[in-house]
Parts: C-alpha cells; sequence; structure tokens
C-alpha cells in the first residue's frame, strides 16, 4: 500500500511538473509566434519540444531571410542611385542635401550648385510642382507619390519629367527622395504621332478626320466663319503623266500657297484633290483677293517638271451669312459651286443664296434617290411624236419623272446625273423601259381599233445600260412580255457611246438590232461626233438636237448645218426626228427640209400614260 501511495504521489508531482513546463513552454511559444508573425506557420501539432525547435528553426531562416532582403534592398538602392537614366535627388525640408551622377548629367549642373540649394532652382516658377509637393509631405497615408513636371537645366532648357517621390520617415525634418525620369524624348515622340493622326503626311495640312471635327466644332459654335473650297482637278494627270514626285510637288506646291496666303487659318486636305481653308479671322474684303492670289499661284508652273502645267485648281467661298451647321453640306456646296461653273475661272466662285439653296436639294435629291427607286417615285411621262407632214401620232418618246414627296417634280436634268453618279441609272433606265413597254401595249390596243399603223415608244438607254450584259435578255423578255412587234420599240443612244467606240460596239448595235429594236441617235449635233459617226454605225434615226431650232430662224450657219445633216441622214437611209420644235415658223422650215418627224411643245408635251391614254387611247 505504502508502494502503491509513493507511486500516485509521484506521478502526481510528476503531473503537475509537466503541466508548469508545458505553461511555461507554451507561452513562449507564443511569444516565438508572434515574433514570426505569420511568416512561418506551424503545422501539424506534434510534440511540444519538436514543435519549438521547428519554430526556433524558421525564425533562425526567417531572419537571415529578412537580411537578405535587405542587403538586396540596399544594393538596389545603391544600384538605382549610381543608375545612368534615373536621376535622384535627396530633400530635406525641399532643400537639395545630394544628387547622383544621372541628374547632374541630365540638367547639366555642377553637385556644388545644387548641393544645399533650394528645389526652385531646378523648377519652373509657375507650375504647382512644389506646392503639389508639400502636401504630398503634410500627410500621412501615402509614402509614395508620382507627377509629371519639367525641370530646368543649366542653360534654362526645359525638361520634361517623371518623378516618384518617396517620403522618407524622419522625426525631425521633411525627407524626401526623388527619382527623376527624363521623358522628354517619349514627349516628343507622342507628340510626333499625334500630329501624324491629324495631319495629311504629304502636304502638312490637317487630314480630313481632323478638319471635318474642327470645321464642325466652329460651326456649332455658330463663328462667323469663310471657307474656300478647293478642288485640283489637274492632280491625277499630273500623276500619270509626270509621276509621283511631281504629284507630291504639286500636292506641296497647293498646300504652301494655301499656308502662305492663310496663315491664321484653320487648312485641311479633305482627299486627294479636295482642300479647304476656314477662318474667322479675315473680313470677306481681305479674304477674296487672297483665294485669288492661291488660283493664280496654281497656274504657275512647277519647277521640277519641265513642263509648265496647270494644276487646274478651282475654288469657291462660302461667306458667314449662310447658317451652314455641318461639315457636310457645307462642303457639298462648294463642290455644287464649282461643278456649276462652266469654264474653269482663275477667280474664286462667290456662292449666292441661289447656290446655296440649289446645292442643299441636290444634297436631299442625293440622299433621297436611292429610298425613291424602292419607293416607286420615279415614273415615265410620255411626249408624242407626229409626223411633220400629217401632223398624226405616230409614237411616244417615254422620259423619266420623278415625284419627291417633299420637292415636288424633280427634272431628269438634275436627277439623271445623279442617277449616274450613284450608279443607280441603270435600274432607272430598266423601270422607264418596262413602263414604256406597257404603256405602249396598252395604248396600241385602242390605236389598232382606228389606224393600221403601229405606234412606237423611244426608250432613252444611258451609256452604262447599253453596255449591261443583262440588256438583251431583258429585251427579248420585255418584247415578248408586252407583244412588241419589230420596230416598235426605238433605244436612243448618244454621241457618247459612240465616241472611240470600237468593234464590241458595233457588234452590240447589231445584237439589238436582231431583236428587231430600231436604234436612234440622241441629241445629234452637241456632241463631238461627225458627220461619219453616222455612216459607221447601225443606226436608223437621228434626232436632231433641240437647241438648233431656236437658232434655224436666225443663224445662217445653223441653218446649213441642220440641212446638211437632214440631207445626209436621208441618202443613208435614216429617219429625222426634230426635237423641241415650238413654233409654227420652225415646223415650216422643217418641213421645207424634208424632216420626217417632229417631237416638241408645238405640238404635245410630255404626258402621263393617263393622260395620254384619255388623249389617244380610250377616248381619244
Ligand atoms: P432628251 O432625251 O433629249 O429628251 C427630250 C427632252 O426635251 C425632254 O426633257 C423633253 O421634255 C424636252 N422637250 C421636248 N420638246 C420640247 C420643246 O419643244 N421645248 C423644250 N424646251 N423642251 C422640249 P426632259 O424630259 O426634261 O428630259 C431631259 C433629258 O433627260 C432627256 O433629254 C434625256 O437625255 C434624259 N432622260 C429623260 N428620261 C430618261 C431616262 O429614262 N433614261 C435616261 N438615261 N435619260 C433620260
Ligand atoms: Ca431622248
Ligand atoms: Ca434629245
Amino acid at each position: 500500500a505504502l508502494l502503491a501511495m509513493t507511486s500516485f504521489i509521484a506521478f502526481v508531482v510528476y503531473l503537475l511538473y509537466r503541466h508548469n513546463i508545458a505553461r511555461q513552454f507554451i507561452s513562449f511559444e507564443k511569444n516565438v509566434n508572434a515574433l514570426l508573425g505569420n511568416t512561418a506557420p506551424i503545422t501539424a501539432p506534434k510534440d511540444m519540444f519538436t514543435r519549438i525547435t521547428e519554430q526556433i528553426e524558421a525564425m533562425a531562416s526567417t531572419s537571415s531571410y529578412a537580411e537578405q532582403q535587405l542587403k538586396e534592398t540596399l544594393s538596389k538602392f545603391e544600384a538605382l542611385y549610381h543608375s545612368q537614366h534615373l536621376g535622384m535627388i535627396l530633400l530635406e525640408n525641399n532643400q537639395i542635401v545630394d544628387v547622383n551622377q544621372a541628374l547632374l548629367n541630365l540638367l547639366g549642373h555642377q553637385r556644388t550648385q545644387l548641393i544645399d540649394a533650394p528645389l526652385d532652382i531646378l523648377l519652373n516658377n509657375k507650375d504647382g510642382t512644389l506646392s503639389d509637393l508639400n502636401a504630398f509631405q503634410q500627410q500621412d497615408e501615402q509614402d509614395v507619390t508620382h507627377f509629371e513636371t519639367n525641370l530646368r537645366s543649366v542653360t534654362g532648357q526645359t525638361i520634361s519629367c517623371n518623378v516618384e517621390a518617396i517620403r522618407l520617415d524622419n522625426q525631425t525634418s521633411q525627407t524626401v527622395m526623388l527619382a527623376v525620369k527624363d521623358i522628354s524624348q517619349q514627349k516628343r515622340q507622342a507628340a510626333l504621332i499625334e500630329t501624324l493622326s491629324h495631319h495629311d503626311t504629304l502636304s502638312g495640312l490637317l487630314n480630313r478626320p481632323s478638319t471635318t471635327k474642327a470645321l464642325n466644332q466652329a460651326l456649332t459654335n455658330k463663328k462667323a466663319i469663310i471657307t474656300l473650297y478647293i478642288i485640283a482637278t489637274r492632280l491625277r494627270e499630273i500623276y500619270e503623266i509626270y509621276g509621283h514626285q511631281a504629284y507630291d510637288n504639286a500636292v506641296k506646291h497647293i498646300a504652301d500657297a494655301l499656308k502662305q496666303q492663310f496663315p491664321q487659318a484653320e487648312i485641311g486636305r479633305l482627299s486627294e484633290n479636295e482642300f479647304i481653308v476656314f477662318t474667322d479671322q479675315i473680313e470677306e474684303e481681305q479674304f477674296i483677293p487672297r483665294a485669288n492670289t492661291v488660283l493664280k499661284v496654281s497656274a504657275s508652273h512647277l519647277a521640277e517638271t519641265t513642263a509648265d502645267f496647270d494644276i487646274g485648281l478651282n475654288a469657291a467661298m462660302i461667306g458667314p451669312e449662310f447658317a451652314f451647321t455641318h461639315f457636310e453640306p457645307l462642303v457639298h456646296c462648294g463642290f455644287y459651286a464649282i461643278e456649276q461653273q462652266l469654264v474653269p475661272k482663275h477667280n474664286v466662285t462667290i456662292v449666292d443664296e441661289e447656290i446655296v439653296q440649289a446645292a442643299n436639294e441636290t444634297l436631299t435629291i442625293n440622299r433621297n434617290l436611292i429610298t425613291a427607286l424602292k419607293n416607286e417615285e420615279f415614273t415615265a411621262f410620255f411626249q408624242p411624236i407626229v409626223n411633220a407632214t400629217s401632223n398624226q401620232v405616230i409614237g411616244f418618246e417615254a422620259l423619266a419623272r420623278w415625284h419627291h414627296p417633299d420637292l415636288g417634280m424633280i427634272s431628269p436634268g438634275v436627277f439623271i446625273p445623279l442617277a449616274e453618279k450613284h450608279k443607280l441609272i441603270i435600274e432607272l433606265d430598266e423601270l422607264v423601259l418596262e413602263k414604256a413597254c406597257a404603256f405602249l401595249q396598252t395604248i396600241q390596243r385602242y390605236w389598232s381599233k382606228k389606224s393600221q399603223h403601229r405606234l412606237t415608244i423611244h426608250v432613252n438607254l444611258s451609256s452604262p445600260h447599253f453596255g449591261a450584259s443583262a440588256l438583251i435578255n431583258n429585251l427579248q423578255r420585255l418584247i415578248k412580255q408586252y407583244q412588241l412587234s419589230p420596230g416598235q420599240l426605238v433605244l436612243e443612244v448618244t454621241e457618247s457611246i459612240l465616241l472611240g467606240a470600237d468593234q464590241e460596239t458595233i457588234e452590240r448595235m447589231h445584237a439589238l438590232k436582231a431583236l428587231g429594236v430600231q436604234l436612234a441617235l440622241d441629241d445629234f449635233g452637241t456632241g463631238y461626233s461627225s458627220f461619219s459617226s453616222l455612216c459607221n454605225f447601225p443606226l436608223d434615226i437621228v434626232k436632231l438636237d433641240k437647241s438648233y431650232m431656236s437658232e434655224i430662224e436666225t443663224n445662217e450657219k445653223a441653218k446649213t448645218l441642220v440641212r446638211s445633216i437632214i440631207n445626209m441622214a436621208q441618202e443613208l437611209g435614216m429617219t429625222t426626228v426634230a426635237e423641241g420644235v415650238e413654233t409654227a415658223s420652225q415646223l415650216r422650215i422643217l418641213n421645207v427640209w424634208r424632216v420626217d418627224e417632229i417631237q416638241g411643245f408645238y405640238h404635245f408635251k410630255p404626258m402621263s400614260a393617263e393622260q395620254a391614254l384619255n388623249t389617244f387611247g380610250e377616248n381619244g
């Protein structure tokens, strides 16, 4: 029992002892853990001695790691301080305490000039760098800040720099380390990129996007702007004949002339051959002579080319009184004004109210043309053609008409050129052709009840339509569908088709004729083709242009010409049609000359299909 008792007491004492030691170990472990922070987590709960050993080992390695880090940081700092590229300035209360060699190299000072000098010596007085720096030092939240500033070199040159300011803790004074990086090269590059992206490289003028932006801005701000719109019509020719060097020179030549005459203005190059000048700095009276000088300069020869070459500058000036609010209509107006000039002038065209109105109208028309085709705003009118001696109607010419929902009836003289420009002319021609064939079928039905002869329908065929691959098939379909007899359909072509015509054109004409279609030469006498074109092409009809009609009563030369055309056409077996006959005396003269057919207001004006049916069909 005694033994048992003794053993029990010994065991309890051991336990107590162990508990006490363990407590001390645990508190030691806690202290070690606190020291280590979270750097060396103790993993599985092992034997306490093993744990402590591990912790001490971890502590030892951490401190050596920290020491290593400290060493590395110091050597990095050394490296930075001796860096060739990064200038360093150590400041105490905004006074320079130390600088590195790189900074001296950058700014050109001697070390002695800078040590103990105020930081101001390196700064531009006007910029707020110093106050920014002070603000940074006053606050506690950040230890590092970045900013851009301009430092001043010893020669007074400004150097753009990126600065990193690092606050160093110091109880007694404000200590800051500035790391300075020269970014002037970068800045120059950025400026160059900026320039390149806003300027046309060849001319040095603003490019299209920048011009658009600047002009739109000026117009929105309702500035009283004078605009000069310029086209160089012969640039392409210069390129083709003299090559790209001469072309480049010509563009520079124009740009220089513009810059010289309008130093205060914004000048842009809108496309290969379009330029624009706009300003609110010059009065109109000064602006016009300067613009005229530019036009004269363009007529002078280019030194680099041996030839005296006119660049063909045309310009239109749009005064501030026209309230344009956008770039597009303004530029369109300039373009329109130049397009309307018949002969290129060496004086600037001054845009007036009438031009502005017409230009705006064409712009609206341009925009509406595509939808108009879809919306079936186009239709055909029909002008009767009569036999010159019997005055009997023998056929009609189909003429396109556009009922614009806002602008009313628009003349083909306006929309045909636009349709050609927008590649819509074939579509438009086909629409008229279809309506014309349908009209002929209907009117012929009534006509046949009272007359033996077959009516003809004349349809205008544009050059692109003449060359279109689908034309022949389409004509075959129409002839079949509307049951047209041979010779009833007359296609009117213009001299432009014959000009420079090759074998292919002649073959195509024969192919058309093989379908039973007649070919008429429209507006004869207005183009460049000669009498010989009458012989060389398989034509059936010649239409004398209406511009001759007023002349045949007064002008002897016109008289001779028209009479010769008629004689020659007759000898070649062609039918002659006189267009634009408005008076009885014109008709009399044409009768004496034995013209076959007459088309003109004297007999009939063009009319709608409905009107024509009323006049000549059912009730006529
Ligand atoms: P064009 O083919 O020479 O058509 C004759 C033009 O003369 C028509 O003008 C007609 O209205 C006009 N006219 C007829 N008699 C007289 C007259 O006694 N006095 C005057 N002052 N004018 C007269 P419109 O309809 O304005 O057509 C103008 C031109 O537009 C046409 O000239 C033709 O070249 C073109 N055009 C018209 N419709 C079409 C078409 O469907 N396709 C194509 N490609 N061109 C068309
Ligand atoms: Ca015609
Ligand atoms: Ca004509």
